[in-house]
């Protein structure tokens, strides 16, 4: 078996995009949608406001009649219709005539402007109301144009847009009750360890809890896969190399953790050479330098590094981005902040370090600070921190003030 093969991790990032095919789109329920990239550009099928309606409840008038209307020189107005929103006018607006109008309602035809209830008197009752007006009105005035919102035919949303709640509103508004989605991707997480317990187990001496599995298990969910299998393993290669095969048949990713560094008893590395296309590789980046990738026959195959920063680190600079590329997200990483760094930040040029830091506010920009010793056996920076502080491969450190990016889990509240 060769060594594994050096590559900075732009390169591992590519090698990885680029085995990414996106599957073909399903059509899903609005309420299933969210969350999801959307596949298709979304064209408006018709204006919004639909038609032109009253932003208030008042009076529709023409404006022209209002024209030099005045507390001196009050106008006074025929109320002919009464117009309830979801009514439609049945004449048009006379001249020195108005028609209550509820929010909502549609204009009568000849009405061009609305007076708010708040801004006139009524006086009479049906047939006989009248409304006086003391101030002038302008054309436009309290009127929601159609259109205004959004024309028909506008691209109301593009394809690669992760839709949100929002998105929803939008698209019940249009009238589209089905949003063209990818299918979930199937998801196996594989761990190995002869020494790992589950949640529930008591800790005998030599073990560990399994903190991995249930960590990429959710991720991956978070990621928008689905978890068809989360399984131990012991360190058996034969074990492993079987289960890795089952999982490639049933899933469209699988992830296995641990046993692929340079350790006695590492199963992964001997369970993939017999994998077509994965390959062992040593990733310029810190932490996650060892892993495996490849994609067997059209599917995805990536050998995490065991470490939990590791695992982590990997996930959300390759394993996530082509989790959501394959899903046809436009955006694949997290959001993306500028941050200063609060202090001096060590890595070494031509590795790029991903900084398990915490965010403060200061003087309205993010400053990042470790959070904690980047140890990659430990667990607790990671809970601690907002974000993973990015030192790019042409660094070898960042000085206290230096501008960096931060790939943002989550953002300290403000001061
Ligand atoms: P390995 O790459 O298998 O040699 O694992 C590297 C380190 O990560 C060892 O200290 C392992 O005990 C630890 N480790 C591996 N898998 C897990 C896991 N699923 N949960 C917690 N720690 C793990
Ligand atoms: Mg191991």
């Amino acid at each position: 078996m060769s060594g594994p093969r050096a590559v900075t991790y732009g390169e591992a990032r590519a090698l990885v995009l680029d085995a990414v095919a996106p599957r073909p789109p399903v059509r899903v329920r609005l309420v299933r949608a969210v969350g999801r990239a959307l596949r298709q550009a979304v064209v408006a099928p018709h204006a919004l406001p639909p038609f032109r309606n009253s932003a208030m409840d008042g009076f529709a008038v023409r404006a022209a009649d209002l024209a030099h209307a005045s507390a001196s020189a009050p106008v006074t107005l025929r109320v002919t219709e009464f117009l309830a929103a979801g009514r439609v006018s049945e004449r048009p607006l006379e001249p020195g005539g108005a028609a209550r109008i509820m929010t909502g309602a549609m204009l009568p035809a000849g009405a061009d402007a609305i007076v708010p209830f708040e801004e006139s008197e009524r006086s009479g009752t049906s047939p006989a109301e009248r409304c006086t007006v003391r101030r002038p009105s302008r054309a436009g005035e309290h009127v929601r144009e159609a259109g205004a919102d959004l024309a028909a035919g506008a691209v109301a949303l593009e394809p690669g847009r992760e839709l949100t709640t929002h998105d929803l509103a939008l698209l019940a508004a249009l009238g589209l009750p089905f949003v063209e989605v990818s299918p979930t991707p199937r998801v196996a997480v594989l761990s190995t360890g002869d020494e790992l317990l589950d949640v529930d187990q008591p800790l005998r001496p030599g073990a560990i809890r399994d903190s991995n599995l249930p960590l990429l298990a959710r991720l991956v969910e978070e990621a928008g896969g689905a978890v068809e299998r989360a399984v131990r393993l012991p360190d058996d290669t034969g074990r492993v190399a079987t289960a890795i095969r089952e999982a490639l048949e049933a899933c469209d990713v699988v992830l296995t953790i641990g046993g692929v560094s340079a350790g006695d008893r590492d199963p992964v590395k001997v369970a993939i050479t017999s994998l077509p296309g994965v390959e062992l590789l040593r990733v310029a980046m810190r932490p996650g330098r060892p892993q495996a990738f490849g994609a067997p026959d059209g599917r995805l195959y990536f050998g995490l590094p065991g470490n939990p920063a590791s695992v982590a680190c990997v996930f959300e600079t390759l394993v996530r981005p082509a989790l959501r590329a394959l899903q046809g997200h436009a955006e694949l990483d997290r959001p993306r902040a500028p941050a200063r760094a609060a202090e001096r930040v060590e890595s070494r040029e031509g590795r790029t370090d991903f900084v398990r830091a915490t965010l403060a506010w200061r003087e309205g920009a993010l400053w990042a600070s470790p959070a904690g010793a980047q140890v990659s056996g430990h667990l607790l920076p990671q809970s601690r921190a907002h974000a993973l502080l990015v030192v790019p491969e042409a660094a070898a450190r960042l000085e206290p003030g230096d501008p960096a990016e931060a790939l943002v889990w989550r953002l300290p509240a403000r001061p």
